[in-house]
């Protein structure tokens, strides 16, 4: 690998470079075992170490097949759905890759024993298979996290509606928290040319899944002047929300849980934030009811801060604990996006809000090739930043995991992979320079400590 790496990073590297060397046999990865699987079993989440579950191995290489493309890693970032992966939750993911497997042909490659994890990376592609005709060996190159077979007719206006549509690493093996990666050449882009290595491989899945279920018509379709209630402002998805929601001249309400994560939303432009965890929400009297009045609270809250206006869009993930609230807040007629359930996937609401309000709730899921190719022109152009705290590396992914379970990270975490040190793989010094305030003034400083509060004791 060392080989490898010195050809990608000599100040005189050309394609040809990387196109001669020799593809190594195995690489390291970070795995988790199917023999392991039930290691959890009668374990609360909470409990839970992905430092237990996820090794450091050595894996051998696939060999690239038609319309797919081996990708040398410089860099990778953890995703919540690694923490779900680790934590075998909902479901081993073995159980993905089973049913991936039975697909049969390329398809047959991905069941293993072991599950190669990650879903976002940037690096270079060192071969591509038969018909891949756009990326070359040398290309430096992000990977969007959807896989997608195309087969059927379903998936012809909207890729995300393939039956066969899975994210990679985490319903697919081969993922980016490795040395190598196996990608479908559809799920490659350009890599900013300004930003570093870990820069550069952590907004990807969380970027573009924000830009789906924010911007465009399949989300919410965000316009100039709406007003958004962005829920964990200053997490993954929540710090590219924000931004989108500002670049598109809308005006983000930011909730966060801590000062310093406020401090992070005020430095990408936010001026209305709510800190859930000094103002004391507790929307769950006890497991079973709800408490309205803290649902009015929230709502007065908001209406003070926007001058008496409610949220035109309300953008959902941690589901259970919020989901009422947010049906609540919005304004009539407005629309609550979501994509995830962080905090429980059986919602409660009154639908008396819904109904009578004209309301609707959206379901989004990442993005397609193109949403997920604008989203990356946004971050080619300088629009949109990294908002990377901390990078680690791969022999450090349990912690890195660890401390998105914990929800003690800031922005994006990210895991060097073959890049030898941080801070390497700009191609464009002078456009980094002309970004340099804005870039720094994103980046998430790491938290002060690192044993932040546990999911329960910030999640009301
Ligand atoms: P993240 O980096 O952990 O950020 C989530 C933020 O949500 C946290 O920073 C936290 O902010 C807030 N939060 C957590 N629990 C909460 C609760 N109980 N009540 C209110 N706020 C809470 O994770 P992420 O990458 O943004 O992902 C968030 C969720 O979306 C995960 O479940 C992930 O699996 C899912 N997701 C889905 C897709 C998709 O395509 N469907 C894509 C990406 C992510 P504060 O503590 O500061 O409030």
């Amino acid at each position: 690998m060392r080989e490898l790496v010195e050809a990608i990073e000599a100040p005189d590297s050309v394609p040809a470079d990387v196109a001669a060397l020799k593809i190594p046999g195995s690489y390291r990865a970070a795995v988790l075992r199917k023999e392991e699987a039930d290691m959890f079993e009668g374990v609360e989440l909470r409990d839970r170490t992905p430092a237990d579950s996820l090794h450091i191995q050595e894996v051998p290489t696939p060999e690239p097949g038609p319309g797919e493309v081996l990708v040398a890693v410089m860099a990778s970032a953890v995703n919540y759905n690694t923490v779900w992966s680790a934590l075998f939750s909902p479901v081993p993911t073995f159980a993905f890759l089973e049913r991936y497997g039975r697909l049969g042909g390329l398809a047959a490659r991905h069941d293993l024993p072991y599950h190669v994890i990650g879903s976002d990376l940037a690096g270079v592609v060192l071969k591509s298979g038969p018909g891949v005709r756009r990326w070359h060996a040398g290309d430096r190159v992000v990977a969007h996290c959807v896989s997608v077979e195309l087969e059927g007719a379903e998936g012809h206006g909207d890729a995300m509606l393939d039956p066969e549509q899975r994210i990679w690493g985490f319903e697919t093996n081969y993922g980016g928290l490795a040395e190598l990666s196996l990608v479908k050449a559809s799920q490659l882009l350009p890599k900013a040319e300004h930003l570093t290595w870990e820069e550069a491989a952590s907004p990807g899945l969380v970027n573009s899944t924000a830009y789906r279920q924010l911007v465009t018509n399949n989300g919410a379709g965000m316009k100039q002047g709406d007003n958004v209630l962005i829920w964990g402002a200053a997490g993954g998805l929540g710090s590219y929300a924000t931004q989108l929601a500002l670049a598109g001249g809308a005006t983000p309400i930011c909730v966060v849980s801590s000062p310093e994560k406020a401090e992070l939303a005020r430095r990408m432009g936010a001026e209305l934030i709510i800190d859930r965890a000094e103002e004391g929400y507790r929307f769950w009297r006890d497991e079973r009811t709800q408490d309205r009045k803290e649902w009015r609270r929230l709502g007065e809250r908001i209406r003070e801060l926007t001058g008496g206006e409610d949220p035109d869009i309300v953008f959902e993930h941690p589901g259970r604990e919020t989901f009422g609230a947010s049906v609540y807040v919005a304004r009539k007629g407005g629309t609550i996006v979501t994509c995830a359930s962080t905090a429980g996937y059986n919602h409660e609401y009154d639908n008396r809000y819904l109904w009578m309000s004209l309301k609707r709730i959206v379901g989004s899921h990442c993005a397609h090739y193109r949403e997920a190719w604008e989203a990356n022109r946004l971050i080619a152009k300088g629009k949109i930043h990294p908002t990377l705290s901390r990078t680690y590396a791969l022999d450090e992914v349990g912690d890195a995991v660890e401390s998105l379970h914990r929800n003690a990270h800031h922005g994006k975490v990210g895991v060097r992979c073959l890049a030898p040190a941080e801070g390497l793989g700009v191609t464009a010094p002078e456009f980094r320079e002309r970004h340099e305030t804005a870039i720094n003034r994103f980046r998430a400083a790491p938290p002060a400590q690192h044993q932040l509060p546990t999911m329960e004791g910030v999640a009301a």
